[in-house]
């Protein structure tokens, strides 16, 4: 029996929704708010150079199925992201490796750099690490927690690293090699030709329709009423109306500029890690793909509080919404025409090899039959 499927959102989650029921056969439809399709992996080519316009975008999995899955769609090039850091001029590499080690304390060895971070740590008394400070200063000592997390994380998330928790600086790697690789990952990458051409290949089928400038708001009952299935990667909260209250959020604002200028930073991020300096990073799009155009274009990104009608970049995964969620979820899954997934849909800090893992997951568990 053939169903019909409606999916809200034409990110990367209701993208392989979409092409894995199409697959099967059944009928269907997708709605998008904004004018395009891709959600926030969504790039576009302006004078011949791949635009991220959500931010950057790297690919990074350790998933051989989900690399082997988006390989399908694309091929990507051999991109590592190697971001640098910039605190008042001086420059140090990142992640937190043998090189910013060298640079900061003048050490050669791994033996040094670890003493140096001990001492750092003893002198701090810290033992179970309680919040993103403790969390950073126990992994890396309080040198590089003061020069290169503690403003650019109170810049990105607004409020201060004792009040964050600490996982999210367990996302970067602390290594004690020279080795300047972001990602710990085995698969790393930029798709050849952009994103987009990645979901516009996982929506191209006679058995999907897509309606961009279509908000599932301006319409739910009608439009749910017509589905046997709804995939939903918007945001929870508003989905039920937020009967338990709002979640929090983290939006950006990006200010881009073409420049009449071949190389302006030499490096594809460059993050801004002092208090001053308003954005959190500058990113050259070209040198995600080893440009050599006559032009370059950049992008800074400033962090800013999210409120409605904003764009929900970041879900903000503290206790207090975390529990918040919760109530949100259990109601999600009491409802047995609707799915929620993606970063909105349950709330969670995904990376895109993540999305891919759970919508595929997702779509195994669901009987269509
Ligand atoms: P989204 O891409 O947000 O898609 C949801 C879609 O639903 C959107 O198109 C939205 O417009 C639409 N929608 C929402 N509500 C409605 C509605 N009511 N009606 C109709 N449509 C609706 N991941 C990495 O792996 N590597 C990176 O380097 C990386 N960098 C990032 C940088 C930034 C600045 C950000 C914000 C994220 C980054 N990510 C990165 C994460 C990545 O963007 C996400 O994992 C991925 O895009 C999530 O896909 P999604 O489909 O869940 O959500
Ligand atoms: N971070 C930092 N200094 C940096 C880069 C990152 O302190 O130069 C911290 C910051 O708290 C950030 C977190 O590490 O929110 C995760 O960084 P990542 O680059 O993964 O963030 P994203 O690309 O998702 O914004």
């Amino acid at each position: 029996m053939k169903k019909n499927i409606l999916v809200v959102g034409s990110g990367l989650y209701g993208s392989i929704f979409a092409h894995e029921a199409a697959k099967l056969g059944h009928k269907v439809t997708v709605i998008e708010k904004r004018d395009h399709v891709g959600g926030n992996i969504y790039t576009k080519e302006v004078e011949g150079i791949q635009f991220h316009q959500y931010g950057a975008h790297i690919f990074h999995t350790s998933n051989k199925a989900v690399w082997d899955y988006v390989n399908q769609f694309a091929e990507f090039n051999r991109y590592t992201n190697s971001p640098i850091a910039n605190y008042n001029g001086e420059i140090y590499n990142l992640p937190f490796n043998m090189n910013t080690f060298s640079k900061l304390w003048g050490v050669t060895t791994p033996e040094e750099a670890r003493i140096k971070i001990e001492d750092q740590r003893k002198s701090f008394g810290i033992g179970e690490p309680k919040n993103l400070e403790e969390q950073a200063i126990s992994l890396v000592g309080s040198d590089i927690y003061e020069k290169l997390i503690k403003s650019y994380t109170e810049k990105q998330w607004g409020r201060k690293c004792t009040e964050l928790p600490a996982f999210i600086i367990k996302r970067l790697p602390v290594r004690f090699t020279y080795d300047n690789n972001y990602f710990n990952d085995r698969y790393q990458g930029i798709p050849i030709g952009g994103y987009t051409r990645i979901i516009e290949k996982m929506l191209e089928s006679p058995n999907i329709e897509v309606k961009l400038d279509t908000d599932f708001f301006a319409n739910q009952a009608e439009l749910e009423s017509n589905a046997d299935k709804v995939i939903y990667t918007g945001m929870i909260d508003q989905y039920f109306d937020y009967k338990y209250g709002e979640l929090e959020y983290r939006s950006l604002k990006f200010e881009t500029e073409v420049l009449d200028e071949e190389n302006y930073q030499g490096n594809a991020v460059v993050n801004y890690t002092d208090e001053k300096t308003e954005f959190t990073r500058i990113i050259e799009h070209k040198h995600f793909e080893f440009g050599n155009q006559e032009k370059t274009i950049i992008t800074r990104e400033y962090p800013s509080d999210w409120k409605k009608g904003d764009e929900p970049y970041y879900p903000v995964n503290d206790e207090k919404n975390n529990k918040v969620f919760e109530k949100y979820l259990k109601l999600a899954k009491s409802q047995n025409k609707v799915i929620f997934g993606g970063r909105l849909g349950m709330y969670k800090y995904y990376d895109m090899h993540k999305v891919i893992e759970e919508a595929l997951i997702a779509f195994g568990n669901l009987e269509l039959s």
